[in-house]
């Protein structure tokens, strides 16, 4: 297990979301210091760029960063 790579500047693991959840220690521990490949956020970051991720986009939502990617393939 290892770190996200992206965790000093991420909007997420740093409390800088808006409507945080209570549980978000608990994700940022299964996902930020765990099993970061599996996260939204990293997963769009990847492909995209940090500058893409939207700012209210959550670890778990695998189905809305699959869609942005899906949108992204079709627009190129
Ligand atoms: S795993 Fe996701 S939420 Fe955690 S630091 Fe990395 S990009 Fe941010």
């Amino acid at each position: 297990m290892k770190d996200c790579e992206l965790l000093t500047k991420c909007l997420y693991f740093n409390d800088k979301l808006k409507n945080m959840p209570t549980a978000s220690e608990m994700v940022k521990k299964m996902y930020c210091r765990w099993h970061y490949e599996e996260c939204a956020r990293y997963r769009v970051a990847m492909v995209l760029g940090t500058e893409y991720v939207p700012p209210d986009l959550f670890p778990p939502e695998a189905e809305r960063a699959d869609k942005l990617l899906v949108q992204f393939c079709h627009t190129r």
